[in-house]
């Protein structure tokens, strides 16, 4: 594809990570361009309410939050282009980045794709998302105090999650579609021991039901095929993330997560290439610590721009 144009610093990914580093580059003189994918404001503008990110004490909404930022980085020189990233080549120098609407070429790269989190992918989930259907108990738990709910999954995440939920929640059910949880056994131990902690085994989420938020799930035994409905006050949903980084097939160092591997400074496996935000991140997963991180990826390719 014909090069459109060369630029010192380019951003994939318009989520809290990616128009914070656009904030910083801007202010480094950059000019950077920003590639948004489809996700406008990236996970955060799924939600209408974040009340732990500084400087809201009232909380703010997702997109909202989005749209400050994004105003925010354009005032001190970003560009923003709403398009997505088909391909990049790393292994040259400059870098190419190939857009559906042409390609680039950059000195420096912070690659802030994010995740998502893995769906259930049944009828009702994608209806109730933010209405009792949550990915992230540490975004949500503090909605859900003396309520009974239902948290999906059996591994690590899920078990820390749940056992974070028994701060607020009256109960916490957990579903597993195993007769044993794929958890660490100390985890595993706390989880059995908690009185509010409760398991149906074997078991999976067919369908979420609700009116205004959920209200029900129907799940089915695996083992013997019956099927019931239960009352629920909300479900959790943590069957792992899947970090966005098919278009960099085999070019940069990837975590066991399949996160991108960073060190201290962002920095990935191709020097001039940095990454921020969940791409990166495998274990907090917030918008204040994406946001940290690309202002960290920021700074550390502004002083690798300059070395040149
Ligand atoms: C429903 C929900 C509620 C949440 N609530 C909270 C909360 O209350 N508090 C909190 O701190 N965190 C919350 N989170 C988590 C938070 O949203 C994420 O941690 C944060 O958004 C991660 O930021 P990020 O910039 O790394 O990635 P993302 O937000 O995932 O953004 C990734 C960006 O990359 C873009 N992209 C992807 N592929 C491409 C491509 N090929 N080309 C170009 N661009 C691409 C996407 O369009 C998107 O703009 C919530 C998440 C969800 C899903």
């Amino acid at each position: 594809m014909e090069i459109v144009e060369h630029r010192q610093i380019m951003i994939l990914g318009g989520g809290p990570a990616g128009f914070t580093a656009a904030l910083y580059a801007g202010r480094a003189d950059l000019k950077p361009l920003l590639v948004t994918g489809m996700t406008l404001y990236g996970q955060a503008s799924q939600t209408h309410c974040i009340e732990n990110y500084p400087g809201f004490p009232e909380g703010v909404g997702g997109s909202d939050l989005g749209q400050r930022m994004n105003e925010q980085s354009k005032r001190f020189g970003a560009e923003i282009v709403y398009d997505t990233v088909q391909c990049v080549n790393l292994q040259q120098r400059p870098f190419e980045v190939c857009l559906s609407s042409g390609s680039y070429t950059a000195d420096s790269l912070i690659i802030s794709m994010g995740a998502d989190a893995r769906k259930l992918g049944v009828p009702g989930e994608r209806e109730f998302t933010g209405r009792g259907v949550s990915y992230c108990a540490t975004c949500d738990g503090a909605f859900n105090k003396e309520k009974e709910i239902h948290m999906v999954g059996g591994g690590d995440s899920a078990i820390e999650e749940a056992l974070f939920l028994t701060r607020f929640a009256r109960s916490i059910t957990i579903i597993h579609r195993r007769d044993q949880l794929r958890a660490g056994a100390i985890l595993e131990s706390r989880a059995r021991n908690n009185p509010k902690i409760h398991f149906l085994w074997d078991t999976v989420v067919r369908e979420i039901i609700g009116g205004d938020t959920v209200s029900h799930l129907l799940i089915e035994n695996l083992k013997t095929g019956q099927q019931e409905t239960i009352a629920t006050d909300g479900v959790f949903i943590s069957i792992g993330h899947n970090p966005n980084t098919a278009v960099l097939e085999g070019q940069v160092k990837l975590t066991e997560f399949g996160t991108i591997d960073v060190d201290k400074h962002m920095e990935t496996s191709v020097k001039g290439v940095f990454a921020a935000g969940e791409i990166a991140d495998p274990y907090f997963r917030q918008v204040v610590t994406s946001a940290g991180m690309g202002a960290a990826a920021a700074i550390s390719a502004t002083k690798y721009l300059f070395s040149l």
